[in-house]
């Protein structure tokens, strides 16, 4: 049977950065990718954000993760070419109750790390974005967009630049955990393959390789579900020229946002709902939904001027951590009685952001296994 020192599965924007991290350790390595190129699901279905991590609760992985990730993408963006913009971003309040809200969020985000907050009275932010309503905002400078199939190409290559090999249409069906490590199949001709570490970075589907691994993902608070979310693309372009967002709805999003991509065209989304299927279809009845949201915010916007552009899947964790907050689970799990075996779950946003510091994150904990 052919033996490989380290399997990732899944090339999407996670998996590549672990396995572009873990490259230059020079140990036989393998990404298992089940559709026919990297980065199709999440990774390319999302508003391309480079959060600050303000959002996140102190002290969570996630905030760690995102505020750490956001430094090293903008150095990385800088010395490899990759596509960004610092737009920075603008939470909009629009009345007394919301200002109070930003006002905690702008306490945790400096309590997270994030620099350079700052709340604007409504004529600062009339100032700042003259074509945006509200009562006052919440600046966050670190906040910006990147070109996330560049970053994925670059990962890409550093990867195979090392030796590491992705292998596509390869979809992992079953996991044997042995003496020598972890026996994968392959569904592709039912292959079979030994690996001493696996990491698990499946995006929606890392719960169902937990589980094939043998970890109970009920039991452990694993399972996800599918938390959909649409976009709709803006035929005329507004006159704003930094991200603009909405105090939060609910914990389910961030709410619907302004979002300037690279080129510069523009769209609103994501909404947020939970679904039982795969499906990435979007619902043009939810159009009137999307412009009554950001009516709100500028005047100057015509609900003929919206089109249904993408959708993506959040892989959501179905319970929280108690008090309702679902962080990142990124673990070795020797504990659940599979040495050198790393789950990544519910690897939702800020998933984009913070993959070079999971990747950093994942190195260390591959770095103490005794295997190595
Ligand atoms: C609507 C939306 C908006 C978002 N906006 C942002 C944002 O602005 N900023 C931000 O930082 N984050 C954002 N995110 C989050 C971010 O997109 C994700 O956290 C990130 O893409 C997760 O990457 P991943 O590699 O874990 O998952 P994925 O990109 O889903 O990759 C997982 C891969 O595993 C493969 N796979 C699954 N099962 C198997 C198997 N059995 N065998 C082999 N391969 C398998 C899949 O085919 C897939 O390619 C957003 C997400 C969504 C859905």
């Amino acid at each position: 049977m052919e033996k490989v020192d380290i399997t990732i599965i899944g090339a999407g924007v996670v998996g590549l950065a672990i396995g572009a991290k873990l490259a230059s350790l020079n140990k036989q390595m393998f990404i298992l990718e089940k559709n026919t190129s990297f980065g199709l699901e999440a990774s390319s279905r999302n508003s391309e954000v480079i959060h600050s991590g303000l959002h996140y609760k102190t002290g969570s992985l996630k905030a760690k993760m995102c505020v750490r990730g956001n430094n090293l993408l903008y150095r990385l963006c800088e010395k490899r070419q990759i596509g960004f913009n610092k737009t920075g971003k603008l939470i909009i309040a629009r009345d007394e109750s919301e200002m109070k809200v930003i006002e905690r969020m702008k306490l945790q985000g400096e309590q997270n790390g994030v620099e350079g907050l700052e709340i604007l009275s409504k004529k600062e932010l009339n100032k700042t974005e003259a074509y945006v309503k509200g009562f006052g905002a919440l600046w966050s400078p670190s906040t910006g967009i990147i070109n996330s199939h560049e970053l994925m190409n670059f990962y890409v290559k550093q990867f195979e630049k090392e030796g590491g090999i992705i292998v596509y249409d390869s979809e992992v069906t079953n996991i044997e955990p042995s003496s020598r490590g972890y026996i994968l199949t392959i569904k592709k001709e039912n292959y079979h393959f030994l690996s001493k570490i696996v990491i698990n970075a499946a995006g929606l589907f890392s719960d169902h390789i937990a589980s094939k691994a043998g970890i109970d993902i009920d039991s452990e608070g694993y399972r996800l579900r599918y938390c959909k979310g649409e976009y709709f693309s803006l035929r005329r372009k507004l006159d704003v020229s930094r991200l603009i967002y909405a105090v939060p709805p609910d914990e389910l999003g961030l709410g619907i946002h302004l979002v300037i991509d690279i080129a510069g065209g523009m769209k609103l989304g994501p909404n947020s709902f939970y679904i039982d299927n795969i499906d990435y279809r979007v619902d043009t009845d939810h159009k009137h939904e999307f412009y009554t949201t950001a009516k709100d915010y500028f005047d100057d916007i015509n609900e003929e001027d919206l089109f249904p552009d993408t959708a993506g899947l959040r892989s959501r964790r179905k319970h929280g951590d108690g008090d309702g907050f679902r962080d990142f689970i990124i673990k070795e799990e020797s504990i659940r009685g599979l040495p050198n075996f790393i789950n990544l779950i519910g690897i939702e946003s800020p998933g984009l952001t913070a993959a070079p510091a999971i990747a950093e994150y994942v190195a260390s904990l591959v770095l103490s296994m005794p295997v190595f």
